[in-house]
């Protein structure tokens, strides 16, 4: 029997609103005593891929961690662990008997599908799957009925996201005169500048405990020694705070640069929490330009956060929308080489990469341009499998979740889906590597040689590239510099690029 007037809040794991709007409309029409919470965490969820551990733990604990909040607020709270989503709900609803269920509509794909017939599922329960507010599209979408085979680029998007919400607007003008300083904003990191540490927050006894249960999960991956991540949205919030205080001003300028040293520059690492629901973008957003207003940091770099935040961000994320289900399988170089075990031990001769699979394995964690331009520069030049590489950033970063996934690493680091989300294939050689970064300084390649023994992967992996797909490549408008490259190649070097290619490729096995 159900009991009278007793709704079910169901909040996913990824969604830990501050102001969560099922429980805002649960709270409109019951009593705090009607309302349950319900909470539930799935070990097929957690087991379908060998994810971090430094993510399992802090969804697990910021979980945990929202339910105890939800609890000292008066809720009465249900935390549920269950084989699989659909278990947890059943059990709830043998246990607490609620008369309907409300719920925001999943950031992925497979979660939608899930909810899209949850009250058949549930028995005829009534179900109310309410809109997400986890994304400024839910408020405002720039581009609602896209015609069927046109091509959106994010800078069409990103300005009117910026006119919508007013941001680093001066009336109908972009603030400063420009909508984007990216050309202010490649510069390596210069000798002996060293960017201020991203604050750690210390476990508490919550957090500990799910350390523990995380190491004894067996099909986890990456290391747990030093777990150092908020949990909480207060200490999100000061993450957050300690960015705009100390590392904003600094952003932009070297937001593509690399370090061997400094993992994490000047970037804010707030990824992870945004994606979580601990911090919420658009009050990011405005927060940042306040900074620029008192004077605080340049515009370059609070352009160029904004547009990470409420531009690619947002664009991804309705990207990936449109184009599931099925964009997982896209595939246009017709690439099927395994992931080498690089990816996961991190032994490897290549500076570049051995620096930044380390950091991955230890902290979850690498910067925007070290995933573009080394990991998924190197995967797309090598050809491996695109679903492979995918599901390896999925479960191997702190911010991963498959509706950034998806169109970063299938379209723009890939370039697998043809061209549906980024306008070119993002190709280098170690000449741009070696730009921005310190890393060729050191490592037992040389970046200058084309070819021969000593010579970089990334510089015949780069030509064999273009010699391979050089009559598609011809046909990318953006493309058109690096195919004329070719010309400087004669016979014998092509060979021998071919040659050193292969060679290589066949030691990844
Ligand atoms: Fe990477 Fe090549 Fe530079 Fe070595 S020489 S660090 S492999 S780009």
């Amino acid at each position: 029997m159900t009991q009278p007037n007793r709704i079910t809040v169901w909040i996913l794991g990824d969604q830990l609103l501050a102001e969560h709007p099922s429980l805002a409309a649960a709270r409109e029409a019951h009593a705090p005593s009607e309302i349950c919470v319900l909470l539930i965490e799935s070990g097929q969820r957690l087991a379908r891929h060998p994810y971090h551990r430094q993510k399992l733990v802090l969804l697990l604990s910021a979980m945990r961690h929202y339910a105890a909040r939800l609890e000292s607020q008066g809720y009465t709270v249900d935390y549920r662990k269950a084989d699989d989503t659909l278990a947890g709900l059943r059990d709830h609803l043998d246990a607490f008997r609620p008369n309907r269920l409300v719920t925001m509509q999943a950031s992925e794909h497979r979660g939608r599908r899930f909810q899209a017939g949850l009250s058949e599922k549930l028995g005829g329960l009534p179900v109310a799957v309410l809109p997400n507010t986890q994304f400024l599209l839910g408020r405002f979408n720039p581009i609602p009925n896209p015609e069927p085979e046109k091509r959106y680029v994010m800078e069409h998007f990103y300005r009117a996201m910026r006119t919508h919400f007013g941001l680093l607007m001066d009336g109908d003008e972009p603030t400063g005169g420009e909508w984007n300083y990216d050309k202010e904003n490649r510069k390596p990191l210069p000798k002996g500048l060293a960017p201020p540490e991203v604050p750690g927050f210390e476990a508490d006894e919550l957090t500990s405990e799910v350390i523990e249960e995380v190491r004894r999960m067996p099909n986890a991956s990456g290391s747990l020694d030093d777990f150092h991540l908020a949990v909480t949205h207060h200490d999100a919030e000061a993450a957050f705070e300690d960015f705009l205080a100390h590392r904003l001003a600094d952003f932009g300028p070297y937001e593509d640069a690399m370090s061997r040293e400094h993992a994490t520059l000047f970037h804010s690492v707030i990824s992870p929490y945004l994606n979580l629901g601990l911090l919420e973008p658009l009050d990011l957003a405005q927060r940042a330009e306040a900074a620029y207003r008192a004077g605080r940091a340049p515009i370059n770099s609070v352009e160029g956060f904004i547009r990470q935040v409420i531009g690619w961000r947002e664009y991804i994320y309705w990207q990936y929308h449109r184009w599931m289900p099925g964009y997982l399988e896209n595939n246009f170089w017709d690439v099927d080489r395994s992931l080498p075990e690089m990816f996961w031990d991190a032994e490897t001769e290549m500076n570049c990469l051995a620096t930044v699979f380390r950091r991955v394995i230890d902290t979850g964690y690498a910067h925007h341009i070290e995933r573009l331009m080394l990991v998924s520069n190197f995967s797309l030049l090598a050809g491996l499998s695109p679903r492979q590489v995918h599901d390896w950033f999925l479960c191997s970063f702190i911010d991963a979740y498959e509706w950034v996934m998806a169109p970063n690493v299938i379209g723009m680091g890939l370039y697998a889906d043809g061209g549906l989300v980024s306008t070119k294939p993002y190709i280098a050689s170690a000449n741009y590597i070696h730009r921005m970064s310190d890393y060729c300084g050191s490592c037992s390649y040389d970046r200058k040689a084309r070819t021969g023994p000593q010579a970089c992967p990334f510089n015949y992996l780069y030509w064999n590239f273009l010699l391979e797909y050089e009559g598609l490549l011809r046909g990318q408008p953006r493309m058109g510099r690096n195919v004329l490259g070719l010309r400087y190649l004669d016979g014998p070097e092509r060979l021998r690029v071919r040659q050193d290619a292969a060679a290589f490729l066949d030691t990844l096995g």
